[in-house]
């Protein structure tokens, strides 16, 4: 299973494909991507096996500026289309990526949820649509709303995440927590990835991401903060790819 996510560039789609396949010897079920052309048109395309199947379903008009894309290998809910990542909320607003488990999603789902009618048996969807939930019920912004959640996710659940919000479509909100993920730095864009090798056909530059981070990327900036909105500085390293 893997995670791949861009901001900034109109090769979006390639950039995401590209990165879901050299991430393919994780072991999968299927493939999905969300991408946003920041002109008032985004597209969800998933299905289940092959990255090929995707791709065969991927017409000529789906291309974006910003874009998430997601291998799953399915522990809550069966293999299916619907199961399949990104997951969205019913306000069609926010889609989320997501590797691990939320070991308390059942309990989420119970406390906040019990109006809300899921479309998949994931216990990925609970959290996009906690994160619609919270920007609607409270008024909080997207920021405050993803880290509200993350703070009610229980310490022994494993994610990595990327999350976008259909009305800031420039920003990648990032988290995670003993899942893999890190963040690249191309030129003029940037990306989140689950390791370098499927971010190493558009750079060799690489920002690490801790465990309880919120990460917040832009194509020109990289934020990153505690849980607590404490700011954490950090350099980034490179990959000689010779070595
Ligand atoms: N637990 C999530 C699901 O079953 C994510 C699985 C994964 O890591 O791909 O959909």
């Amino acid at each position: 299973c893997g995670i791949v996510g861009v901001t900034g560039s109109n090769r979006s789609v390639e950039i995401l494909i590209n990165g879901l396949k050299s991430l393919e010897y994780r072991g999968y079920d299927s493939a999905g991507i969300y991408v946003n052309d920041q002109n008032g048109h985004d597209y969800l395309v998933k299905r289940q096996g092959r990255i090929a199947n995707l791709e065969n379903a991927l017409t000529d008009d789906v291309q974006g500026l910003a874009g998430i894309g997601h291998t799953r290998w399915a522990t809550h809910g069966q293999p299916s289309e619907t199961n399949s990542h990104p997951h969205y909320s019913n306000d069609k607003r926010f889609y989320l990526v997501h590797n691990g488990v939320i070991e308390n999603y059942d309990q989420l789902k119970r406390d906040y949820l019990s109006e809300v009618d899921l479309n998949s048996q994931t216990d990925t969807e609970v959290i996009v649509q906690l994160v619609a939930y919270f920007v609607k019920e409270n008024q909080m912004s997207t920021k405050a709303a993803f880290l509200k959640v993350l703070r009610l996710i229980s310490s022994d659940s494993s994610y990595a995440f990327v999350l976008m919000d259909r009305e800031e479509p420039e920003m990648l909100y990032v988290a995670k927590n003993k899942s893999p993920l890190l963040i690249g730095l191309a030129d003029g864009y940037n990306m989140v990835g689950s390791d370098a090798i499927s971010m190493l056909k558009e750079t060799n530059q690489f920002m690490e991401i801790e465990d309880h981070e919120l990460v917040m990327v832009t194509p020109d900036n990289i934020q990153l903060e505690d849980f607590d909105g404490q700011e954490h500085h950090r350099d980034s390293f490179t990959v000689d790819m010779d070595a």
